[in-house]
C-alpha cells in the first residue's frame, strides 16, 4: 500500500512580488545547513530536492540570483524585500554524494503558508564540509 501523500503548497516572498506553488510528498521534515551562506540566511529548508516539473514560479522577474565559489548554486532572492524563496542547482560536482540534478530546486520552507516550520522535524547539515 502506497501511503504517500502529495501535496500542492503555496508559498511566496514576505513582498509578494515571488509567489510560486509546488507538489511534493507531505513536508515534516526540514534541513538546516552550516555553511557560509546558509548560517547567514538562517533558513529551514526543503529537505528534498523537488524537479522543475514539480515547481511553478510567478514574478520571477523579481529576482536576482547570487553565486559564490564553485557556482554550484543559484542562490535567488526578491530584489524587494530580499527574502530567497529557494535555491536551484546550477551544476553538480562529479564528487557530489547527493541525489540532485541540475535544476532541481530546495525551497525555503518559511516561504511557505500554512506550514508550522519550526515544529517540523530539523536535521541540520555539515554543508561547510562540502
Ligand atoms: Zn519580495
Amino acid at each position: 500500500m502506497n501511503t504517500t501523500t502529495v501535496r500542492t503548497y503555496s508559498a511566496s516572498c514576505h513582498c509578494g512580488a515571488v509567489r510560486f506553488t509546488f507538489t511534493s510528498e507531505e513536508i515534516t521534515s526540514g534541513l538546516r545547513c552550516n555553511c557560509s551562506i546558509c548560517i547567514r540566511k538562517g533558513i529551514v529548508m526543503s529537505s528534498s530536492y523537488l524537479r522543475p516539473s514539480a515547481v511553478e514560479v510567478e514574478g520571477e522577474e523579481h529576482l536576482s540570483r547570487y553565486q559564490f565559489g564553485d557556482k554550484d548554486v543559484n542562490h535567488f532572492f526578491c530584489r524587494t524585500c530580499g527574502v530567497a524563496p529557494f535555491n536551484t542547482v546550477a551544476s553538480v560536482p562529479p564528487d557530489y554524494p547527493g541525489p540532485a540534478r541540475p535544476g532541481d530546486y530546495r525551497i525555503n520552507l518559511g516561504c511557505v503558508g500554512d506550514l508550522d516550520v519550526l515544529s517540523l522535524d530539523i536535521h541540520v547539515v555539515d554543508g561547510r564540509a562540502f
